[in-house]
């Protein structure tokens, strides 16, 4: 049976439609390659829904997302809406499309890509071979736990970091079956030493392991895990990880990466996944077509992997940047030494990825057929 996948577009502001147009192409040859019935629907978000239907995130968008396989969105958020209160910006659109799925897991990879250890502020030995698969708890914790306040008056103000069993039990299970796919090993990270809402995460992972005999478990505190990140990111599979301490370390091992530019992300278990690059919309270098699509195009790759199935045609995307960037291609943020001469505009480092993957996809046919 054909594989058919409806996946609705979110472009958004600044860069964002420039490298979710080199992310689409790269979709829409796999699915040429292998014959897939991928529909593409187009919506609004973030400032330009604000230009045309003056809110952030417009009904028809939400029903857009609602009624497809997956959403896969570019970033949001333009300096002329600075002046509006946060509830009006564009980047209200973005926090309302997470609610309105419901995704409860967000996954960010940090992956040493061949030759970019150079973008590294690491020294290259430490960083090459890393390969770290984040699983971020994304509906709970300090960032919705109530009670919340400022009291002005009293001058104090409050946060509730809260879990329940449940909450932790579900976003676990999601990294030992990820771990199972890897190299089997998750680094659970806490504060239990000190709160007890980390004590009931510890001793739920804990439970939650039980049921995954070939994966094996470690306990972090934050605090040692954020130094651990620095000097051996080598010897982490998948961390997992809350709200707050995920948002944390998750963007301290971006530079693992090297540049904002490469990385991508995906938002799942709720009723619809989400797929975004992790960059936002760069009104710095917006409209000069100099974006990296790469962060983008590998958002596409985990988007086939984790709302299609498709692992073959996923690792080939990831296998054709591989080659890409070995060969010293690079967008303008990756550009140092040598590779300086081999800088690529958005659309040039598209088409360089499309037709690695043609040529991977060709030699695996050709393969097959023998
Ligand atoms: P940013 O990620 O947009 O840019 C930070 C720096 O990284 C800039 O110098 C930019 O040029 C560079 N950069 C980012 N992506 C790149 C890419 N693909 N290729 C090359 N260089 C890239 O963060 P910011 O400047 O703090 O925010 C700009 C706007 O984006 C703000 O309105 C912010 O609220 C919004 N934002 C949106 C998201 C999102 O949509 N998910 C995330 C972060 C920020």
């Amino acid at each position: 049976m054909t594989k058919k996948l409806n996946i609705l577009v979110l472009a958004g502001d600044g860069i964002g439609p420039e490298v979710t147009a080199e992310a689409v192409r790269v979709l829409q040859s796999v699915a040429e390659a292998g014959g897939y019935n991928f529909e593409f629907r187009h919506e609004l978000i973030g400032g330009v829904a604000i230009d045309a239907r003056g809110t952030p995130l417009p009904q028809t968008t939400i029903d857009a997302a609602l009624a497809s396989d997956a959403v896969l969105l570019g970033a949001v958020g333009h300096n002329k809406f600075n002046a509006l209160s946060p509830s009006q910006r564009p980047e209200a659109g973005l926090l309302q499309i997470r609610a309105a799925l419901g995704g409860f897991a967000n996954l960010r990879p940090s992956f040493a890509w061949p030759g970019l250890a150079v973008n590294s502020p690491l020294r290259p030995e430490v960083v090459e071979g890393a390969d770290i698969l984040f699983v971020r708890e994304l509906l709970g914790g300090l960032y919705f736990g109530e009670p919340r306040q400022w009291d002005k008056t009293a001058g104090s103000a409050w946060n509730t970091m809260r879990y329940t069993r449940d909450e932790v039990v579900r976003v676990a299970k999601v990294a030992f079956e990820l771990a199972a796919k890897r190299r089997s090993k998750v680094t659970s990270v806490d504060k239990a030493n000190v709160l007890e809402v980390s004590q009931l995460w510890r001793a739920t992972v804990t439970e939650v392991a039980k049921d995954y005999p070939g994966v094996a478990l470690e306990h972090q505190y934050v605090d040692a895990m954020a130094m651990h990140i620095m000097n051996t990111p080598r010897s982490f599979d998948v961390v997992l990880t809350e709200n707050l301490f995920g948002d944390i370390l998750s963007d301290e091992a971006g530079v693992i990466t090297g540049s904002l530019g490469m990385l991508p992300s995906a938002t799942i278990g709720g009723k619809v996944d989400l797929y975004e690059p992790v960059h936002g919309s760069a009104p710095d270098i917006a409209g000069k077509g100099i974006a990296n699509p790469l962060g983008a195009i590998l958002t596409a790759a985990m988007l086939l992997r984790y709302s299609a199935g498709l692992d073959q045609e996923a690792d080939a995307i990831e296998t054709a940047v591989k080659q890409v960037l070995g060969q010293g291609h690079c967008t303008a943020d990756l550009a140092r030494g040598e590779r300086s001469a081999h800088v690529l505009s958005t659309q040039e480092m598209g088409e360089r990825v499309q037709e690695a993957l043609n040529d991977i996809v060709f030699r695996r046919q050709a393969m097959h057929a023998v």
